[in-house]
């Protein structure tokens, strides 16, 4: 949530800045801001909405050599100018990526000031000055400011009349950019690719200073730390369009090669499986735990390595899964899924799982994150970056991930036999087939998109990809959608549906084939526009008025042909409504905030 980005150095900063936060703009966009140092003076823009109304109202290249900048998603106060960062008070200037827990007690106590925002950012700024007041030594009291603060923060921070950047976190990705010229700090490496690649990654309590041609860092006890300089190894075309018109839609048309990239190092042969997955099998019971589209990946999870694997699953949101109680087996695994890795309800459920001694795994996309680092055990797709907010090859390479585990504990338990790697190798072929060839998703999307209710259905494995396809279309396209397990509808829902009402059904199951069929006659005998998609032709062309066919595979490997249909339909129908694809209203990337 919200991105910050900070320059000190020899070069102009302004366009920088902005250049780094259009970069983080997935992560917030209620409003943007920037704070530069010019004659001696800090100078505030800000504007609610896009950072491109920012840019409206600022000259990039104005002569400043220091500065903050933050793209917002307002969690306290609404989204407005005054809200907006960076917040100044007295001599303190801060942008702020997190939440400030106690930030009402706080500002009790820091009764002498007087309050423009209705943020918990602002009462930061406020502490600092007080603080720095007091013995105007920046590096100690950034040491002792966790003693002050609960919550979760990453802090860019500038002092009237000191040509220092200062930054400090705890539970907010931070991570600090050299180069040559000038160093960076930042939520995450894409905003300072098009300087550097090299970065250091600050951990939790660890605060920098950087000045014009020097880095700083601190461990948590306050010692000089001598870290790593790291390497981003992707480049910055990973985060462009590359002439696709949005990312979303790049990022679909990926996942042919991420899907590869993500399985085929465990795939390639029995051994390596074998080796890689070794240990899994002597779990009694996993609990998969994860947000929105992980939480759903989960479900197809469960499914799958119930059936394979037989060994029991249960799934939950992890915002709930903190707080309930649970009884565990005495070989339990809690395997936690990220696509960001820093998602503050499943970090806070890996830690309390280590804190009551449970095994943990974790699935994650971005290597060297919280969750990444704190697990026991981390299995990482190779989805690359993903910058839509509606995610779509995360999603994918987590449901291959999950099927590779299924598929280790079926060969493991001996439901399996290696044979079936073929499937998964010839993957990237069909999917490229799949994606080829748009023009059914096209037409299913100018057929539904003008409806305000729509319903997908299915059983089983296919009522958990029915969750995942209703979410994408709710995401994107702002239409209301409920996916319904096929046999519950005529229990109540089913008085929603009349004349018109588009039921995507989806069916690739043989073992309740019928069944759903069964359930699609319900549905069209009373009006509904039927959409069907399976892995088998269809005879009876009563049910349906759109028919989605897909290549029958194994279901370890097919389920994700199903769910890039969906992504397709709601791409398109979201598209057609003119909607803000990559961005939708309300929405932001890695959820860092409880
Ligand atoms: N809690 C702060 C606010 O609402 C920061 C939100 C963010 O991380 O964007 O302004």
């Amino acid at each position: 949530m919200c991105g910050i980005v900070g320059y000190i150095g020899k070069e102009k900063c302004i366009s920088k800045i902005i250049s780094g936060l259009e970069s983080l703009e997935y992560r917030g966009y209620d409003s943007a801001g920037i704070a530069y140092v010019k004659n001696n003076t800090v100078i505030i823009k800000k504007e609610q909405g896009r950072i491109a109304n920012l840019k409206e109202n600022i000259n990039l290249e104005e002569e400043s050599y220091m500065g903050i900048g933050h793209t917002r998603w307002a969690t306290h106060g609404k989204p407005c100018q005054i809200n907006s960062h960076p917040h100044k008070v007295g001599k303190v200037t801060v942008v702020h990526n997190g939440i400030i827990e106690n930030y009402e007690s706080l500002k009790k106590e820091l009764s002498e000031y007087e309050w423009v925002s209705e943020t918990d950012s602002e009462v930061v700024a406020a502490l600092i000055d007080k603080l720095y007041r007091e013995d105007n030594d920046m590096v100690k009291l950034l040491s002792k400011l966790k003693d002050y603060l609960v919550g979760s923060y990453a802090l860019g921070i500038i002092i009237d009349g000191d040509d220092k950047l200062y930054a400090i976190r705890k539970d907010s990705p931070l991570i600090i950019g050299v180069s040559e010229n000038g160093n960076f700090i930042a939520s995450d490496v894409p905003a300072i690719l098009e300087y550097t690649n090299l970065y250091y990654l600050i951990l939790n309590d660890e605060y920098a200073v950087l000045s014009r041609d020097d880095v700083v860092i601190y461990d948590k006890d306050g010692n000089i730390s001598t870290k790593n300089l790291l390497t981003f190894e992707g480049n910055r075309e990973a985060a462009m369009k590359n002439g696709y018109e949005h990312f979303m839609l790049k990022e679909i048309y990926e996942q042919p090669k991420v899907i590869m990239d993500t399985i085929k190092e465990y795939i390639s042969d029995l051994d390596t499986l074998k080796e890689k997955m070794s240990g899994l099998e002597k779990y009694e019971e996993i609990d998969i735990v994860g947000c929105g589209s992980a939480y759903h990946v989960g479900l197809v999870g469960k499914s799958l390595i119930e059936k394979y694997g037989h060994v029991r699953v249960n799934v939950d949101i992890a915002s709930e899964y903190r707080y309930s109680d649970h009884i565990y087996k005495k070989n339990h695994l809690i395997l936690v899924i990220s696509q960001s890795g820093e998602t503050a309800d499943t970090l806070a459920v890996l830690r309390k799982a280590k804190e009551d001694g449970i095994d943990t795994l974790a699935i994650v996309n971005v290597v060297g994150s919280s969750i990444a680092r704190e697990a026991d055990r981390v299995l990482y797709i190779k989805a690359g970056v993903e910058i839509a907010v509606a995610t779509t090859k995360a999603y994918s390479c987590q449901l291959m991930m999950l099927s590779m585990i299924a598929l280790y504990l079926g060969i493991i338990n001996g439901m399996l036999n290696e044979s079936i790697f073929e499937e998964y190798k010839k993957l990237d072929k069909i999917i490229t087939d799949i994606l080829n060839d748009t023009s059914d998703t096209k037409s299913v999307a100018e057929i539904i998109y003008k409806n305000k209710d729509i319903f997908f259905l299915g059983r089983k494995l296919d009522y958990a990809l029915s969750m995942e396809a209703s979410l994408k279309l709710k995401e994107v396209s702002y239409l209301h959608s409920e996916a319904y397990a096929a046999g519950e509808l005529k229990h109540g829902t089913i008085s929603l549906i009349e004349t018109g009402t588009p039921v995507i059904s989806l069916i690739t199951e043989d073992d309740i084939r019928l069944k759903t069929l069964s359930n699609v006659k319900e549905v069209c005998a009373r009006g509904a526009l039927s959409v069907i998609i399976t892995n088998e032709e269809v005879l009876d062309k009563e049910v349906y008025d759109k028919l989605i066919l897909i290549p029958k595979l194994h279901d370890l490997v097919g389920s994700v042909l199903v769910i890039i249909k969906c992504q397709l339909i709601a791409y398109y129908v979201a598209k057609l409504n003119g909607c803000d694809i990559d961005k939708p209203r309300n929405l932001a990337k890695s959820v860092t905030v409880e």
